[in-house]
Order: structure tokens, then C-alpha cells, then sequence
């Protein structure tokens, strides 16, 4: 804004190239997404001068009449996204929202089963540099190593076997349906608390194009920034609302603060948002493309775990052309195409190196691009892979994916000021 320009230029300046870099690059890191303009508007608004610990109608402070009618409004339609009994919107981030369920349910020492980091999981689900692993035992499931899928008889079996006192599934990088019914049976069996940490699918959730955790899962909870393109933050939910209650606390005062108010209003346009017919059209499109990309993929002689996608991401096994996924990462990079690396199951290489290529749809799909142009971008992809030391290859790859850009404006009402 001028306001932003004339009091920091220097930060102004940066700003505005990051929005430059944004429409210019085609991005695929499966976890990001572009808001809506009204997104960032309730985000960048007075909110943020606002302390307000506690919950709407029970607060530490004085002056939340309208935090608290802005706050109800959130909690009302994660409610009615998910169809939970009881919603906290407070946390700042999915790792904060992990957090507090941990601090609900468990002791220190407890232990917690979730799906192996290299094979999909996340930090949080008991990775021994996170508090998840430093503070539980940890006991760990991977997927199948044939069909590179979710294996419940395995999932069972580790659970009989090692008795967790929670079992934790939802996942960063897997690209299949998940049977929350299964893992219900399973917890069941060995007296377990289930977590669903759907932060990934939670768009693909809430319009009914995956199965809900809801009625089976103890505790949901998300990130509000991925496929549900909302503000970068956290959610929790639970079907009862005795749990809510604990929860709550976890949240505040067990883990946090202050809550992010303007964060907070931001949550509740996007749930407003994913509540409309029009965000199932985009959220059906995001599969449709994503879809587009891994049979491009396919086609063109790369290898995908587990051989495609049912929902938004994908991963690239680069193994069979002999390049790691730092490599991929880069040549993409060089030609304006964003990506990351990813460990893929059974994984021969280090996290810093690793043999993947992780590949999601929903941001470019909020830009308005439908399956032709997720074909196109399959072929670039493999243009570039398969000819990494080929100039001419690079030139035409940055050309092609200049001509999307250009096709699907991003953000078409914020105007970057010219150097006078
Ligand atoms: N849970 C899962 C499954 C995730 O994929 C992520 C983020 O990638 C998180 C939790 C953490 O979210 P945040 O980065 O907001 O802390």
C-alpha cells in the first residue's frame, strides 16, 4: 500500500517483488494456496491490535464486543464445514493445534503411534526433533511397500503390538483416501485416543470429496492455509463436546496466548467462502487437475508413488531417471516452476537430498487453471527433467510457463508503484 511505501520502503519494495515472484512462477508445493483478496483484507485489518484471551463471551479483557461476534462467527462455520459439535479457532499454526491435543490427551512418556515422517507423516507426529518425539515414545507406521499405500492389517498389528495411547493419521505427503472408519476399529481394539490431522485435505473434506473424520476421530485437527485456502493457521475439532472443553484449555492458557484476531476474522471469511457452492466447483477442479498432472506424468514416463493421486498431491519417485529430488527442485526452480523435494517411501536418500518431488494442484487451480493447462504443465515438468542439461529445453519451459502466467492473473487489484 502507499502507506506501506512511503513509511518503509524497504520493506514495501520486498513485499512487492514476493507478490511478483508469485505471478510469475507456476506453483505447485502441495501445502500452499492463494487467498481471496477479502482474505487478506480481514488479515491485514485492526484486528491485530486487539488482546483477547480467552472465548468469545469470556475474556480477560474489556473492549472484545466485536472480536467476540467475529470470533462466534468462525466457530459457527467450522462447525458447520466439518459438522463438529465444538470448534477452537485459536490456534496460530497446525503445529500449535497438535500441540494442545497433546497436552489433552497424553502424559509425558505416553506413547503416540503415527505414520512415519520419510513415508508421508508430519514433524509433529512424533519426529525426535519435535516435541511430539521428544516428550512421547514413539512407535511408527509406513504404507505397503508394494502397493506404496496405507496397509491396515499392518497399521492393526503395530497397534496390538505397541498398545499407543493415541494413534494419529492424516499426512503431509500421501497422496490416497484414507479409511478413518478403519483406524476407529484399530483404536478401538487397543484403547486408543484417534487424531485425524487432516491439514492437508481439510478443502477436500469440508466439500464432501473426501470422507469426514468427524464421526469416527476423537480429535480433527488442520491447518486452515492448504487446500481450504484460508490464512496461514490452525484448527481443532472434535464431535464431543466434553473433549471441546479440555481443548480449549490446551489451547489457552495451556499453549498460547493472545489469539490472532485478525487471523481469526480471516478464518471466518474463508469458512464463509468454503461454505458456498462455488468452492465444491473448485475443490472437484483441484482433484481434476491434480489428476491431469499425475496421468501427464505418467504418460511421459515418470514414476509416481503409488501410482497417482486420488486427491491433490502427488509425488514424483525420481529414482527411475537417476536424479534426486534436491536436483529436480532446482532445474524446476530455474524455470519459474516451484516444487519441493520430498523423501519418498523407503527412502535411499536424506531428507536434505531425498529421491522425491512433491507436486500439489490447488494453488494454480485457484488461479483458474483447468485440466488442459495441468496437462501442459505435466509436459513442462517432464521436458525439464528428462533434458536437465539441455539450454534450449530450459528457454521454452521458462516461455511456456510465462504464457500461463499471463493467462490466469493472480491478485489483479494490487498494483506494484513504478520507480519514479
Ligand atoms: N500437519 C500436517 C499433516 C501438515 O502437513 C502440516 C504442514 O505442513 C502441519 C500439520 C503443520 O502446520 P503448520 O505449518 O501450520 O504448523
Amino acid at each position: 500500500s502507499d502507506f506501506l511505501t512511503s513509511c518503509d520502503p524497504v520493506v514495501a519494495d520486498l513485499i512487492n517483488k514476493e507478490l511478483q515472484r508469485q505471478r510469475d512462477h507456476l506453483e505447485l508445493i502441495a501445502s500452499e494456496n492463494f487467498t481471496s483478496a477479502a482474505v487478506l483484507a480481514a488479515q491485514g485489518s485492526v484486528l491485530t491490535n486487539k488482546y483477547a484471551e480467552g472465548l468469545p463471551g469470556k475474556r480477560y479483557y474489556g473492549g472484545c464486543e466485536f472480536i467476540d461476534q467475529i470470533e462466534q462467527i468462525a466457530i459457527d462455520r467450522a462447525k458447520q464445514l466439518f459438522g463438529a459439535a465444538h470448534a477452537n479457532v485459536q490456534p496460530h499454526s497446525g503445529a500449535q493445534a497438535n500441540f494442545a491435543v497433546f497436552l489433552s490427551l497424553l502424559e509425558p512418556g505416553d506413547t503416540i503411534m503415527g505414520m512415519d515422517l520419510s513415508h508421508g507423516g508430519h514433524l509433529t507426529h512424533g519426529s525426535p526433533v519435535n516435541v511430539s518425539g521428544k516428550w512421547f515414545k514413539v512407535v511408527h507406521y509406513g504404507v505397503n511397500q508394494e502397493t506404496e499405500q496405507l496397509d491396515y492389517n499392518q497399521v492393526r498389528e503395530l497397534a496390538l503390538r505397541e498398545r499407543p495411547k493415541l494413534l494419529i493419521c492424516g499426512y503431509s505427503a500421501y497422496p490416497r483416501v484414507i479409511d478413518f472408519e478403519k483406524f476407529r476399529s484399530i483404536a478401538d481394539e487397543v484403547g486408543a485416543y484417534l487424531l485425524a490431522d487432516i491439514a492437508h485435505i481439510a478443502g477436500l473434506v469440508a466439500t464432501g470429496l473426501h470422507p469426514n473424520p468427524i464421526p469416527y476421530c476423537d480429535v480433527v485437527t488442520t491447518t486452515t492455509h492448504k487446500t481450504l485456502r484460508g490464512p496461514r493457521g490452525g484448527l481443532i475439532m472434535t464431535r464431543d463436546p466434553e473433549l471441546g472443553k479440555k481443548l480449549d484449555k490446551a489451547v489457552f492458557p495451556g499453549t498460547q496466548g493472545g489469539p490472532l484476531e485478525h487471523v481469526i476474522a480471516a478464518k471466518a471469511v474463508a469458512f464463509g467462502e468454503a461454505l458456498k457452492p462455488e468452492f465444491k466447483t473448485y475443490s472437484a477442479q483441484v482433484i481434476d487437475n491434480a489428476r491431469a498432472l499425475a496421468t501427464q506424468l505418467q504418460n511421459l514416463g515418470l514414476k509416481l508413488v503409488s501410482n497417482g493421486t486420488d486427491n491433490h498431491v502427488m509425488l514424483v519417485d525420481l529414482r527411475s531417471i537417476g536424479m534426486t529430488g534436491k536436483q529436480a527442485e532446482q532445474y524446476l526452480s530455474v524455470v519459474n516452476v516451484t516444487t519441493n523435494k520430498n523423501t519418498v517411501p523407503f527412502d535411499p536418500e536424506s531428507p536434505f537430498v531425498t529421491s522425491g518431488l512433491r507436486l500439489g494442484s490447488p494453488a494454480m487451480t485457484t488461479r483458474g487453471l483447468e485440466v488442459a493447462d495441468f496437462t501442459e504443465i505435466g509436459n513442462i515438468i517432464a521436458d525439464r527433467l528428462l533434458n536437465p542439461d539441455s539450454e534450449s529445453v530450459a528457454v521454452d519451459c521458462r516461455r511456456r510457463v510465462a504464457a500461463l502466467c499471463d493467462r490466469f492473473p493472480l491478485y489483479p487489484h494490487l498494483v506494484i508503484p513504478v520507480p519514479a
